[in-house]
């Protein structure tokens, strides 16, 4: 079954948002966690989407904002309210008059690290599904889990610690898995269930991913974890796309078991359960491609090209880029590409983006953008040589908080001569450090590179500006409101493409979408930024 032009990709999605709500003139963030379903035409136009929303729809589950939190750093999200999430958005799609027989393939993607128990004798219940009831009904004796560990748990450090000794040190657990220990990361994860739990890991017979565990009800018996979202777990041996059996060896027994084979990126895995076929219509033919974790399916979905980095200037500053080498560091992560299965990409997140930005353009100026653009654009490329760092919240890389601010002789100072200096010094230390931190995961910038941005901030020309400026790069917008949603659609039918079609997954989807981006500016050829008398950690 191949994409033509009235055939749909249908893309499954959950992953946590970022809202803001304004309230007693402070800001909140708000983050909202929802399932959402999109359906791609032939020309990868967006056509049908309906989304739940856990909290709202699913009461009955008593999530915050999707998630569980427990003391002792302890969050998880019920499994069954996924299920039934599932149910609940397949039924409105159906309602909102999409033909779901057109759909010539899902594929998927979910908030990565977050791990999914499926008991002993599961795999009979996902073989044997009922189009009769619903699929949180059949599945309700599933999972020996009934609440899974998400992103946001960090209650693992001890089993951090743990498998980073075992490999001698962090950077040499980083060097084969892409990434130092983390709390979120499924190794560790996995390492407290088997500890605090034996009973529970005992009658596990397999242990999903979120993506895999959702191709796993489409297909009906258990989806292998794709390589890219399987770099997120501190287990896999990113060059060699192979379990790591140091790593599982340092975890728990019979691990190798329970996660099942892994997966190139972009496998076909099968076809739709006849579930599916009886109970919403869908076509038998109709593919499941290997789902994937947020990340990557975000880097399908800016679909860089080489010397490209994408820039998400968000809640948090995010940078994405594609990277030929897979030696992974103790800075960012580095995991398999999604969509060539010979490079890597590299990803690095840092806490204090737009929030900091928001809170020195109220200091200096009030609530006005306008404002804090107009000493953007008057005052001097390199603020006279004054610089500044501002980490509001403690810094993931590096780890840092507090306020600092140089002279240009580079000693220490409280403040700055004209209290508005800091908006200048603001954007340029934080464009320096997206230099920099990239650089240090792998770009290098030469004629070919330019930035793609996205995010909040994408509309402010002025900072925009610096970021070209410090990259010596042209800056492109991507006018994209959801990539790793996108992305996954992009990877289902690339996926599905004629078995004759040999062309890269850039250009195909170039072709087929006609994407174009938009320039919105260039480096300004006398800005010289003076990165002077700091050392940075
Ligand atoms: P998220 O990462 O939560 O998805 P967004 O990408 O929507 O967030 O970005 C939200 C942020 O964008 C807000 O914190 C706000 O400060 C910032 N933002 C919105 N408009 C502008 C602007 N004109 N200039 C700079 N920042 C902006």
């Amino acid at each position: 079954m191949y994409l033509s032009i009235n055939q749909l990709v249908i893309v499954v999605y959950s992953i946590l948002v970022h809202g803001y709500q304004k309230g007693n003139g402070k800001m909140y963030l708000l983050p909202m966690i929802q399932l959402k379903l999109i359906v791609l035409d032939g020309q990868l136009k967006q056509k049908y989407s309906t989304k739940v929303e856990f909290d709202l729809e699913l009461p009955e589950f008593r999530t915050k904002r999707g998630v569980i939190r427990k003391c002792n750093d302890v969050v998880v999200a019920p499994v069954l309210m996924w299920v039934k999430a599932l149910d609940l958005a397949l039924d409105k799609l159906r309602a909102s008059g999409c033909d779901l027989s057109l759909v010539a393939g899902i594929c998927g993607c979910a908030q990565q690290h977050g791990s999914v128990y499926w008991k002993n004798n599961a795999s009979d219940l996902l073989s044997n599904l009922d189009p009769g009831r619903f699929l949180h009904a059949d599945l309700a004796t599933a999972f020996s889990l009934m609440e899974s560990p998400v992103w946001m748990d960090s209650s693992t450090s001890l089993y951090c610690r743990k498998l980073e000794d075992s490999f001698g040190n962090s950077e040499k657990l980083a060097q084969t898995t892409g990434s130092r220990a983390y709390e979120r990361f499924t190794a560790s994860q996995i390492a407290k269930v088997y500890d605090t739990k034996p009973g529970i890991y005992q009658i596990t017979e397999r242990i999903s991913l979120i993506s895999s565990f959702l191709a796993s009800i489409f297909i009906g018996g258990y989806a292998s974890i794709d390589h890219s979202d399987g770099s997120g777990m501190n287990l896999l041996d990113i060059k060699n796309r192979k379990w790591c059996g140091e790593a599982l060896e340092a975890v728990a027994p019979g691990l190798k078991e329970k996660l099942g084979e892994v997966v190139e990126n972009l496998t076909v895995l099968g076809q739709i359960a006849p579930y599916f076929v009886q109970r919403y219509g869908f076509n038998p033919e109709c593919k499941v491609v290997s789902f994937t974790g947020d990340n990557p399916a975000s880097l399908a979905g800016m679909n860089l090209g080489a010397g490209e980095v994408a820039i998400s200037l968000g809640t948090s500053d995010t940078v994405f880029l594609s990277l030929e080498e897979g030696t992974g560091g103790l800075l960012g992560h580095v995991l398999c590409n999604p969509v060539d299965s010979s490079l890597f990409m590299g990803l690095i997140c840092f806490k204090n983006g737009s929030l900091t930005r928001e809170r020195i353009k109220n200091l200096c100026v009030g609530e006005s953008w306008d404002k804090f653009n107009q000493i953007l654009e008057t005052t001097d490329v390199g603020n006279y040589g004054y610089i500044g760092l501002y980490y509001d919240l403690t810094e993931i890389t590096p780890h840092i908080q507090g306020e600092y601010r140089f002279d240009p002789d580079g000693n220490l100072i409280s403040k700055f001569p004209a209290p508005e200096m800091d908006v200048r010094a603001c954007i340029e230390s934080q464009a320096i450090r997206l230099r920099l931190y990239s650089e240090r995961l792998g770009y290098s910038s030469g004629h070919s590179s330019s930035i793609l941005i996205t995010g909040g901030a994408s509309s402010n020309t002025a900072i925009l500006q610096i970021i070209s400026n410090v990259f010596n790069a042209p800056v492109y917008t991507l006018d994209l409101p959801d990539s790793a949603c996108l992305g996954a659609g992009y990877m289902a039918a690339y996926a599905l493409r004629q078995s004759d079609e040999r062309i890269p997954f850039y250009d195909y989807i170039n072709q087929i979408s006609g994407r174009k981006r938009c320039l919105l500016c260039t480096p300004d050829e006398t800005a010289c930024v003076h990165a002077i008398g700091i050392k940075v950690p």
